[in-house]
Formats: C-alpha cells, structure tokens, sequence
C-alpha cells in the first residue's frame, strides 16, 4: 500500500461517522440541528459531498450566545490554575489527535498534508502558549499619586464572538478560542462554512479536556446569516475576525450599534524585496516557500515578488525552474506540495487572474493553467513583466500565484512596496544592514522579517496595517483584546475633597 493509500483508508474511517451523522451545532454541550435545516460541505479534491453540515440561523445563535452567557461566570471564576490545567488538556488532545484533524482538514480544503499536520500541532502549541498566561492574566499595575494609591487589574470582556476563514481553519481557530478561553472568556465560534469539519473536532476536543459545557459552542452556517447576527448580538461583547478585508468592513458595521470591540485580521499583498547583495539562493527558497506552500492561500503569503532590475532575469530564470517543478497533487499524498484550491468559486476566482494578466499585458512565465476536472486544481503561477498598477500586484489573489516586479533604487522598491492598500507582512532581503534598518522603517507592514520567511514566534504582535487589519495578536496583545482594564485608586490619607454646597 502506498502512502496515499494508507493516508485515504484512514481519512475513510475518520469520515464515517461525518457521512453518517452530518455535523449539528453545539450549543451548551449539547448537538443541536440548524434552525435553518443543512447544508452540504464538499470536497475540492474530487468535489464529492462530504456530509451535511447544520445552517445556522440568528435563532441559533441567539441559543448560543445565552449558553456563553450562562457559562461566563463559572469560568471566569474558575481558579486560573485550573483553567490552566484544562487548556494544557487541550493542547495534549490535540496533539494525540493530529493525524487525523490533518487528514480531515485536507479533505475539507484541499492542503496538502505536509503542511497541515504541522497546522495541527501549531494549533496545540497556541493552547499550551496561552495556558501558560492563564496565571498571570489578570495581573495589573499599581501607580501611586500623592493623595492615592493607583491599581489596575483586568477582567475578561464577556462572552465573545469568533469568526474564522476556511484557510488554514483548525490552526486559525485556535489562534482565536486559546486566548479567549485563557483571558477568561466564553465563545461562540462561527467556522468557515467551506471548512466545518475541523471546527467540530475543537469544541470535542475541549469539552472532552473538561470544559464546562457552554463555554466553547460552535454554529455553523453562513456570513450573511449566522455570521451577522453574531456581530449584532447584544451579548456578545467583542468579535475576533479573520476574513477578507470588505468582509471586515462589514464586521465593523454590524457591530456598530451594540458598540462591539472588535479585533480584524484581514487579507494582504505582501511584498518581498530582494536587493542584489543578498544571499540569493535563501532567497528564492523564501520567495517559492512564501507564496506556493499552503496553496498560496495564506494571509501572510509574499504574492508580489520586487526585486532588483540587475538580478531580475537570473532570478526569474531560477524561480521559475522551479514553480515548474512543483508537485501538485492529491493533498494526502505526502509528496504533494499543492493540493487543489478550496472552493468552486475560489478556483474560478484564481483562475481568471490568468486572463486578467495578459489583459494586463503581463507575461505568464509558469503556470497560468487549470490541471484537471475531477477536482480545483491549478498549475502553480508566475506573472512577469508586470508593474504595479496592474490588478494582478494590486488585488489579493490568494492562490499559488505570483507576480514579479521590477525596480531599479531601493526608493523605487520602497514606493512600488508601499504602493498597496494593504500593510500585513513584508520580507526584505539585503545584506546591508543599513538599509535593512532603514527600510523596514518605512515599508507600510505590521509585520516584517528580514533574510527570513515568516517566522512565528507566539510572543510577538501579530496584525496588520492600513486594509489588512486593525489590533495584535500574540504574547499579551491578545489579552488586551480579550480583556477589560479597570482602575481602582484607593485614599492614602485625607485629601481635601471640595465642598459642594457646603
Ligand atoms: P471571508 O471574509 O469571506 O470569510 C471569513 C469568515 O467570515 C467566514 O466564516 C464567513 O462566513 C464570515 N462572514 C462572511 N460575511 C460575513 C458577515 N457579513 N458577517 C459576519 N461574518 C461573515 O474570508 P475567506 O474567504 O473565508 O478567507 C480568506 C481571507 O481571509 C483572505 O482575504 C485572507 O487574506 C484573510 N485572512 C487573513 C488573515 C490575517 O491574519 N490577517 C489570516 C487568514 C486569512
């Protein structure tokens, strides 16, 4: 038996019960079915019907939302080195259960295992980083003035709302519901309806780790229905969102009028600047990794590759000997480097790029093709001889595609990066380490890495700037959003309080 065949037969067994018994909301530790009956999730691979998945409506998420409520107190209350212990078991049954969240996550999107089984795992580490704060979470500062003694302390919002997109969907999740849960929180998750499987295996992973019932509830369903009503539910006191940068804008609408605080992880085009004097060879392994793993649909991904005029054809050469090389296949083959991309409609969207490119007079140096019918699978992409007004730099693909622009001063690299209405990452490559300090001054990102990849490293604030986002992730940026900060000033003696109508 093969790998892949190893791999299918035991997704095969995973699966059964998802064919049997679809997938129903869980609400208060309980399955609950959609208010508005099912809808199916399919696979990209071979666009089968994987199981029917429960449509959530406003009516479940109202349900919900009273069961994060009801439970809001038990947790919140719960001693912080208990609410450790529970998301440490977590963590453990993630990891225990890593195969298969991979296998299932690549069914339902179409990843290639070699990178979702460290997705998986990635999803454990969040838990276990975010355990270890539980302790220290609500510690604050104390400021002495002259007439009283200052202290702050936080407190955990409330119950919150969580949304995810469907890329990358268990690790993202966790990204979200770890803090949340560790600051004290409740949640209503509300999973990608392209990726719902995953989602369910989180919400049994923790209530099986201990977590009381309520605490984590998850409804399935769509945005404009499930999603919305989340948003403007009055109970739910912040939403964590991680989407499309218009969808974001909704988030903020919707919220408007129960005041919700919300935290917007959205979408990107990432630069990667690659001057003359840098190893060039670490180089191209970072440009090919960063925009051609996990399908190319990851926020952070470098899709605009400038790089300079007197190395470009060399470069361009070597990068696209290689996107001709990459493997694409069936995501459980662990051979496979890209797997098919998730959705019908995702794929007619990446796929017309490829018209948009030569509309746009770019050249299609690899790639630009669709490889079979049975499932969305696309031929791994290079544009060169583009500029940076071409919709093809400036519009976020969100796939295995790449798009080569040329400069000549690092001014001119510096204008072309900028030139964008998002501001996620930026990756600079130089031996010069003045200029790299200068540059990374002012490249428009949230978050930059120079001579490297993107590295995450859980401590570090993790957010986007201009259209990419609004608030940090990681270390204790998480719990500023998770958390309230409150101030207590105490009387040290008997200031002189004025005398009203005395
Ligand atoms: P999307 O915005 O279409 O959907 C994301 C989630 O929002 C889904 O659960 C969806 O059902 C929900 N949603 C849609 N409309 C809604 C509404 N009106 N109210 C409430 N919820 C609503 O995004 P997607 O296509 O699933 O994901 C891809 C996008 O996510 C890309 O733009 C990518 O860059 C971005 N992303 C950003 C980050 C980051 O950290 N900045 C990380 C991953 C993905």
């Amino acid at each position: 038996m093969t790998a892949l065949e190893a791999n299918i037969k035991k997704l095969d067994e995973h699966l059964k019960r998802f064919r049997q018994n679809g997938i129903a909301n869980r609400i208060a530790g309980q399955d609950v079915a959609g208010d508005g009956g099912v809808f199916q999730s399919t696979s990209p691979v071979d666009k089968s019907t994987i199981c029917d998945v429960a449509y959530g409506t406003a009516k479940d998420i109202d349900m919900a939302a009273m069961a994060a409520t009801d439970a809001f107190t038990t947790w919140r209350d719960m001693a912080p080195k208990e609410r450790r212990k529970i998301l440490i078991n977590v963590a453990e049954l993630i990891e225990e259960r890593a195969e298969e969240i991979a296998l299932l996550e690549c069914w339902d999107t179409g990843q290639a295992m070699r990178f979702m089984s460290k997705a998986a795992l990635r999803g454990a580490e969040n838990f276990r980083y975010f355990a270890d704060q539980v302790v220290q979470a609500r510690d604050g500062q104390h400021m002495k003035s002259p007439t009283l003694m200052n202290i702050t302390t936080r407190v955990p919002i409330g119950p919150v709302g969580v949304i995810t997109p469907w890329n990358t969907p268990f690790m993202l999740s966790t990204w979200k519901i770890a803090p949340a849960l560790a600051a004290g929180c409740t949640v209503v998750h509300k999973p990608a309806e392209a990726s719902p499987l995953t989602a369910r295996l989180l919400v049994e992973i923790a209530e099986e780790a201990g977590l009381p019932p309520g605490v984590l509830n998850t409804v399935n369903g769509f945005g404009e229905g499930a999603g919305k009503a989340l948003c403007e539910h009055p109970a739910i006191k912040a939403i964590a969102f991680v989407g499309e940068s218009s969808t974001g804008s909704l988030i903020t609408k919707q919220g408007a009028d129960t005041l919700k605080r919300n935290h917007l992880e959205l979408g990107g085009k990432n630069p990667v600047i690659v001057f003359e004097d840098s190893d060039l060879d670490r180089a191209l392994d970072a440009v090919i990794f960063m925009i051609y793993s996990i399908n190319g649909e990851r926020c952070t991904s470098s899709s605009r590759l400038i790089v300079q005029e007197t190395i470009r054809e060399e470069f361009e050469a070597k990068l696209t000997e290689r996107v001709n090389n990459i493997r694409v296949g069936h995501p459980l083959d662990p051979a496979t480097e890209i797997g098919p991309l998730v959705t019908e409609e995702h794929y007619n969207k990446v796929t017309s790029y490829f018209d948009i490119a030569r509309e746009d007079g770019a050249t299609i140096a690899a790639g630009g093709k669709t490889i079979s019918d049975e499932g969305y699978f696309v031929r791994p992409t290079l544009f060169t001889n583009a500029n940076n007004k071409m919709r093809i730099a400036q519009e976020e693909i969100f796939g295995p595609v790449l798009t080569s622009i040329p400069f000549s001063t690092e001014d001119e690299a510096l204008t072309i990066a900028n030139d964008i209405p998002y501001g996620l990452t930026g990756y600079v490559w130089t031996n010069d380490l003045t200029r790299a300090l200068r540059f990374t001054d002012r490249l428009e990102a949230g978050m930059i890495w120079v001579n490297s990849e993107n590295v995450r490293h859980l401590p570090t604030p993790f957010g986007g700037v201009k259209a990419s986002g609004i608030g940090r992730d990681g270390g204790d940026w998480s719990f500023e959003f998770y958390m309230e900060q409150k101030h207590i000033g105490f009387a040290t003696g008997q200031h002189t309080i004025a005398r009203l109508g005395a």
